[in-house]
């Protein structure tokens, strides 16, 4: 790599990215991952984090994944960074945890130092922090104890001369916190004994802390080696030691929630799955995004131009999908023009959605049916009574047709215009692979589906083409329907639906999986 043409220098940021949890990188942090030209990131540096890196920055995968080959050794590490640095480029180090805290942050900034470049060096949240408090263990407390060690487990237990004071921490410190110790957890318990520690002192080993596949086991120094090796408890984890971990008992709050640990199969499409996912993420689900659906623009516009040309003409504007609006209101700005065209007729939404959806474009919708569905939508009008009148309605290319016939019946005039398509996925990146072997490997507890092509989608991306082997694939799978339509294509392709809230919004369906939940957890006790 040659210095940048014009003698621009650029920057390195080391910058810590947390446990996992994607929230947990700092506000200073997610600033700078955000300007990134190139990003150099670890194994244990949450992937999420990357999306928001811009588009044409550089991804490299640094590696270090503990006992695996590294992709990259230090050296090479140091000198990616530096020469990035030197080429003129904003390049970020995105390390798991804090970078000073067994990252080998320091030696990273020495090299930059050494070559006389720039450099900016953000904190994390480090894991022993994350899974103390995931694990529900405050690492100190007043009445249990006054002090805590970070101690690396990774030391060769056969060295003769330890850098480990093991008489002095055994008995001098209260909390322990081993980070990369599972390997040597035999030796490191064997240790703090020998040295003086009550083998009866409780033990937390915390895996994947702050991500919803965390997962933790509890025990004392005399037994914990033996759950971790019964358990397969592999790394990254945290081993910590000392009275605190009693208070998991109480205070065992992220665990205790009543997803947790369950895998929950988003088939939304991919810009829409955020919120179905935030919401199931925050009752501790372990989602896996499976987009069914992408969202692409009609295959002509000439129907909606059309109609924007006669736009005086209409009572009323129906809009059935939130993914409607924005194509339409696009096209209308097209024309120089905006909502205050609109201003001669009513505008209808199908749901809450859609309704919040039409205010950020300046509209309150004049009707909402007291049922989100199309049928819904009929009935209130049909209540109204809309005789003659002209009704236009943007919505898919494919679509049931069942609101314009009743329309029409009760005697409006409706004009159908598509907006939008739903596709299948050209690319499933790999997902379906994933998913097949989740749902051979009875790792899924439910499929939610938010529409009926995601289910006929679904089925389709699997390669499943009959009955049998779907329902044989789906055996022991819930199935979350958001309304009733839905939940008619489920039963069609043979499955059961299991979750269908009254109201078909994604809280109330996040709501209704929510309570199915707890409702099992109660009848196992
Ligand atoms: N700089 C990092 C630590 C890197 S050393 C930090 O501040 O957290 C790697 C070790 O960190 C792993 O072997 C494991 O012991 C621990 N670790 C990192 N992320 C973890 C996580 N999400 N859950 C449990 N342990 C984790």
């Amino acid at each position: 790599m040659t210095q940048s043409a014009n003698n621009k220098i650029g920057k390195a940021y080391l910058v810590g990215a947390g446990p996992g949890d994607p929230g947990l990188i700092t506000v200073r942090g997610m600033e700078i991952l955000k300007k990134a030209e190139v990003v150099i990131y670890d194994y244990l540096a949450g992937k999420k984090l990357l999306r928001h890196v811009p588009e044409n920055a550089m991804l490299i995968y640094a590696g270090k994944k503990g006992g695996v080959k590294h992709t990259h050794t230090q050296d090479e590490i140091n000198k990616m960074l530096v020469d990035w640095v030197k080429a003129g480029k904003k390049v970020v180090r995105l390390k798991g945890g804090d970078p000073f805290i067994f990252g080998r942050g320091g030696e990273e900034l020495e090299e930059l130092v050494a070559a006389g470049l720039p450099f900016e060096a953000v904190p994390g949240v480090t894991s022993a922090s994350a899974a103390a408090t995931f694990a529900g263990v405050p690492i100190t407390h007043r009445k249990h104890t006054a002090s805590v060690a970070f101690i690396t487990g990774h030391e060769d237990p056969n060295k003769k001369e330890s850098n480990i004071a093991w008489d002095k921490i055994s008995t001098g410190v209260g909390t322990l916190v081993f980070y990369m110790g599972i390997k040597n957890l035999e030796s490191i318990t064997s240790n703090l004994m020998k040295h003086g520690r009550d083998p009866q002192t409780p033990v937390a080993v915390v895996r994947w802390a702050s991500r919803p596949n965390q997962k933790s086991v509890v025990g004392t120094l005399e037994t914990i080696a033996r759950i971790v090796r019964e358990q397969d408890i592999k790394p990254p984890a945290l081993t910590i030691v000392g009275d605190v971990v009693k208070l998991r008992d109480t205070i065992n709050w992220y665990e205790e929630r009543p997803l947790f640990g369950k895998r929950i199969v988003v088939t939304r499409t991919r810009d829409q799955a955020s919120e179905l996912v935030a919401l199931l993420e925050e009752n501790g689900a372990n989602c896996l995004e499976f987009a069914t659906i992408s969202l692409q623009p009609p295959d002509s516009w000439d129907d909606l131009d059309a109609a924007l040309d006669k736009l005086q003409d209409f009572q009323w504007i129906v809009f059935t999908s939130i993914n409607a609006i924005h194509p339409f209101f696009e096209r209308l700005y097209g024309r120089g023009l905006d909502s205050r065209a609109l201003s001669h007729c009513k505008i209808a939404a199908v749901g809450r959605v859609t309704d919040e959806c039409l205010r950020t474009y300046g509209i309150v919708s004049d009707l909402l049916p007291e049922k989100f569905t199309g049928e819904g939508m009929a009935e209130s009008f049909e209540e109204r009574g809309v005789k003659g009148d002209k009704i236009l309605l943007p919505r898919a290319l494919k679509a049931r047709e069942i609101l314009p016939e009743r329309l029409a019946k009760a005697g409006a005039e409706v004009t159908v215009v598509p907006v939008y398509q739903n596709k299948r996925p050209d690319s499933f990146e790999g997902m379906h692979e994933k998913l097949l072997a989740n749902l051979r490997d009875r790792q899924v507890h439910m499929v939610t589906f938010t529409s009926s092509s995601t289910v006929t989608n679904f089925i389709e991306m699997l390669g499943i083409t009959d009955t049998l082997e779907l329902q044989s694939l789906m055996q022991g799978v819930k199935v979350a329907a958001i309304g009733p339509i839905t939940a008619k294509t489920v039963r069609k392709v043979g499955l059961e639906v299991d979750v269908q809230p009254d109201v078909y919004t994604i809280p109330a369906m996040v709501d209704a999986i929510v309570d199915e939940a707890l409702s099992q957890k109660h009848n196992q006790k």
